[in-house]
């Protein structure tokens, strides 16, 4: 029997980051991920820069070779309304393609990466746990994403009794004749609202990439919402004509509207299989990263000691850092008034920025996760 001081169930961004910390700490790290890298991972490839911060990436060898397109401003409107545009004078946001940022940062975690190799099962004997019959370790981290199955394995209903949004993108490399004929810029990603303000659609280019999707609260009607969405956006004249026709589509749960268990004995959840990415963007990549060295800061302090009652620390800071698990009801704005203030808001260059962007999907006002967490002794 193989033995590893923490196990990670997947190598998105919040597994990668949490072993990365976790290596730094000394502890010996697997990584199980049952894709093999690199893999694709449904997403429009949008992060803060708080993200690349937190991470200390370095930003000069991440872009050899690899997309990291500066966004510098955005252009916003209803889907089928009036847009604007809003420009900052530095870059406040990235563009990144999933397939290669994923790679590079679980290359970089210095952990010990099975790939290709999924959970298959999930034992416990006395304070460890038995992974696929071949791997013990007293710590279990559940980074599987959404339908994580360490998530399951703590009593979550995957798919039912839970209001996730759902989300469709492509991403493909434009040919010179589509790359002439889509006005998008690439510094530029165009965001248009539905009316209930409860999901938007994108346009993000990427160098030659474009990514286009749609993502809402609750599945209901996602594909004739896409489809609406890139007619009109063709109609505008924003899109090539002849875009390939394979979205693919996932699934998330936003911090606020999520009951599963975070923590049990040997055991913690991070990133989607956590349920954590936030509310008003759907932004989900700094909340994996938070988490991930969130807990692996809980973990550093617990001396070993992996009982619940010490894991627990980890529950409360995601708590004072994301705010509460159950948002109350009263924190939903009624449907009519969301039609309204959608007008107002999307209507005013001045509200758009403030609110929307700044706020809700700049998160201007979070200071970065701070990188030398207490409790975190880093070995050079
Ligand atoms: C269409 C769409 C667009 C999005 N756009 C953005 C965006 O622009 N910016 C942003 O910040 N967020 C975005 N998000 C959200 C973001 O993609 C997620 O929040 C983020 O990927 C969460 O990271 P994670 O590491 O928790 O999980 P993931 O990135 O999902 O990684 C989970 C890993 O676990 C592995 N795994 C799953 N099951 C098993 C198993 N049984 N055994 C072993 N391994 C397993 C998977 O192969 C995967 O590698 C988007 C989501 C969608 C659906």
């Amino acid at each position: 029997m193989e033995t590893c001081d923490a196990l990670v169930v997947g190598g998105g961004p919040a597994g990668s980051s949490c072993a990365w910390k976790l290596r730094q700490l000394g502890l010996a790290v697997t990584v199980l991920d049952k894709a093999v890298f690199p893999r694709d991972k449904v997403c429009a490839g949008w992060i803060t820069p708080a993200v690349a911060q937190t991470l200390q990436l370095d930003t000069g060898d991440y872009a050899k070779g690899r997309v990291l397109q500066p966004i510098t401003a955005f252009r916003t409107g209803l889907i089928r309304g009036a847009e604007l545009e809003n420009r900052y004078q530095r870059t406040v946001s990235l563009g990144i393609r999933r397939c290669e940022f994923d790679h590079y940062l679980l290359r970089r975690s210095g952990a010990r990466a099975l790939l290709g190799q999924p959970l298959k099962s999930l034992e416990k004997r006395g304070s460890q746990w038995i992974v696929n019959g071949a791997i013990a370790t007293p710590l279990l981290i559940g980074a599987g994403g959404h339908f994580c199955p360490v998530a399951r394995s703590l009593g979550a209903n995957l798919g039912a009794g839970e209001t996730a949004v759902t989300a469709k993108e492509i991403e493909f490399e434009m040919d010179p004749r589509q790359r002439a004929a889509c006005p998008v810029r690439a510094d530029t990603p165009e965001l248009y609202f539905c009316r209930d303000l409860n999901g938007y659609g994108w346009c993000l280019r990427k160098g030659d990439y474009l990514n286009i999707g749609l993502g809402r609260e609750g599945h209901h009607g996602l594909a004739q919402q896409l489809e609406d969405f890139c007619n009109f956006l063709r109609e505008r004249g924003r899109i090539p004509g002849n875009i390939p026709d394979r979205f693919h589509g996932h699934a998330y749960l936003l911090r606020g509207r999520s009951q599963r268990r975070l923590v049990d004995d040997g055991v913690l959840l991070i990133g989607d299989a956590a349920g954590l990415a936030y509310p008003q963007s759907g932004e989900g990549i700094r909340p994996a990263v938070e988490s991930g060295l969130i807990a692996a800061a809980v973990i550093a302090q617990s001396g070993g000691d992996y009982r619940r009652q010490r894991l627990q620390a980890y529950r409360d800071r995601l708590s004072s850092r994301f705010g509460p698990e159950a948002a109350a009801a009263g924190d939903r704005v009624p449907g009519f008034l969301r039609n309204i203030l959608a007008g107002v808001l999307l209507g005013s260059r001045w509200a758009t920025r403030r609110v929307v962007l700044d706020r809700w999907f700049l998160h201007a006002h979070q200071p970065p996760l701070p990188v030398s967490i207490e409790g975190i002794r880093v070995h050079a």
